[in-house]
C-alpha cells in the first residue's frame, strides 16, 4: 500500500486507527501542542479571526470552524477571547471537522454550553462565510512519498517481508503534478505530496473566496517539502514509524507551497508562529496575565509564553499561512 493508504489506516482506522483510541493529547499523552500550552494562543486567534470578520463587514451567519481540535481547548478559548466583539457571537456557528470518534465526546465535553456541528469532512460544512483555524491538522493528512528516477518518480510503499513491515519503491512512472519538482531535485532525491492537504485546502479556500471569511493553518514545515519529514512519535520520543502501526503519532511537514497551490482565494506569505503571536500582542497579552500570577504558576506561565515564540522552541519550526478573499486583508498577524 502507499505511505497515504498506511498513514490513514494506522491513525483512523475506527477501530485501531491512532486517533480513533484514544486522547493523545491528555494527561501521558504522547505530544502537546500550542493551546494545550497557553489559554494565550486560543485568544489571539479568535481576535484575529473576529477582526477578520469585523474588517469584511460580513452580514447575517457565518461558520466558525476548527480542522482537527483535538481537545477543544483552541476553539474554548477562541470562543471566551470574542464574547467581547459586538454581534460576534450572534453571528457565529461552531463547526468542528473531526474524524475521531473518541475526540469528538472529548470536545463536547469542553465546549459545553456551545452549540457545536461535528463534520467527517470538510464538504459537509454550510454554505457560508467561513472563520477557519487548523493547528496541527494538516500534518496528520496522509502523504505520499516519491523517489526521483530520470524524469519519473517511484512511489514508497509499505509491504511485508518476512512478517515485517518494509518500505519498498513501486516502478517509476511520469507524474505531471510534480513536473515543477524536476527543477530542484536529483535522481534519489525524496518528494512529499498529499493529495488530501490539498484537496482540503482548495475546498475552504473555495467557500472563502465565493463567500468571505478567512483561514489561519499552523503548523510545522515549509514552503515546498524536502526530502524524508515522515516521523512518528510515541510517549514524547521519536519511533519507527513502521514499528507499532496504530499506537504511534504519524505526522509528516506540511509543503504550504501546495496549500497555497490548491487554494482559489488569496493567500498571505508563510509567517512563523513566533512573528505571527507578537503581532497579534502575545507580550501585552502574557504581561496582563502575569499580574495575578505568582510562584510556579507564574514561572510556567513565563515558559510557556517562551515556549510559543521563542526560535529556539516553536517560534519559527512552526509556520502560518491565511486565506482571505479578494479585495480583502490578509488575517490580522500575517499583513506582508
Ligand atoms: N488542533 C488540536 C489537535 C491536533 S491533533 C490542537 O492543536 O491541540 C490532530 C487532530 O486532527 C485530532 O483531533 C485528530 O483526530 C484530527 N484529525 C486527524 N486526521 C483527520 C482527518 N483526516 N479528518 C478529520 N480529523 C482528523
Amino acid at each position: 500500500m502507499t505511505l497515504a493508504e498506511y498513514m490513514g489506516i494506522c491513525l483512523m482506522h475506527p477501530e485501531h486507527g491512532y486517533y480513533s483510541t484514544r486522547d493523545p493529547l491528555g494527561a501521558g499523552g504522547d505530544f502537546i501542542t500550542a493551546p494545550e500550552i497557553s489559554q494565550m494562543f486560543g485568544e489571539l486567534i479568535g481576535l484575529s479571526l473576529a477582526q477578520s470578520w469585523l474588517n469584511q463587514r460580513i452580514n447575517g451567519p457565518v461558520a466558525l470552524v476548527e480542522l482537527g481540535p483535538g481537545r477543544g481547548t483552541l476553539m474554548a478559548d477562541m470562543l471566551r477571547a470574542t464574547r467581547g466583539v459586538p454581534g460576534f457571537h450572534d453571528s457565529v456557528q461552531v463547526h468542528l471537522v473531526e474524524a475521531s470518534a473518541h475526540l469528538r465526546q472529548v470536545q463536547e465535553a469542553t465546549l459545553k454550553g456551545h452549540v457545536v456541528t461535528w463534520h467527517d469532512s470538510v464538504e459537509s460544512l454550510p454554505d457560508l462565510p467561513l472563520l477557519v483555524v487548523a493547528n496541527e491538522f494538516f500534518d496528520a493528512l496522509p502523504i505520499r512519498q516519491v523517489v526521483r528516477k530520470g524524469d519519473a518518480w517511484c512511489e514508497r510503499a509499505v509491504g511485508l517481508r518476512e512478517g515485517q513491515l518494509v518500505i519498498g519503491l513501486n516502478e517509476a512512472t511520469v507524474i505531471p503534478a510534480l513536473a515543477h519538482r524536476l527543477e530542484d531535485t536529483r535522481d534519489g532525491d525524496i518528494v512529499e505530496f498529499s493529495p488530501v492537504a490539498q484537496m482540503v485546502a482548495g475546498g475552504i479556500g473555495a467557500r472563502i473566496k465565493a463567500r468571505g471569511g478567512a483561514a489561519l493553518i499552523i503548523d510545522y514545515g515549509d514552503w515546498r517539502a524536502q526530502g524524508d519529514t515522515f516521523q512518528a512519535v510515541q510517549g514524547h520520543k521519536s519511533v519507527d514509524p513502521l514499528a507499532s502501526p496504530g499506537q504511534a503519532d504519524l505526522t509528516a511537514h506540511v509543503d504550504f507551497e501546495a496549500l497555497a497551490q490548491a487554494t482559489p482565494s488569496r493567500h498571505s506569505r508563510l509567517t512563523t508562529q513566533g512573528v505571527f503571536l507578537e503581532r497579534l500582542g502575545i507580550t501585552a497579552r502574557a504581561q496582563a496575565l502575569a499580574v495575578s500570577l505568582q510562584g510556579d504558576a507564574l514561572d510556567a506561565h513565563v515558559a510557556a509564553h517562551r515556549r510559543l515564540t521563542d526560535p529556539s522552541e516553536m517560534g519559527t519550526l512552526f509556520k502560518v499561512m491565511g486565506f482571505y478573499p479578494d479585495g480583502g486583508y490578509p488575517p490580522p498577524g500575517l499583513e506582508p
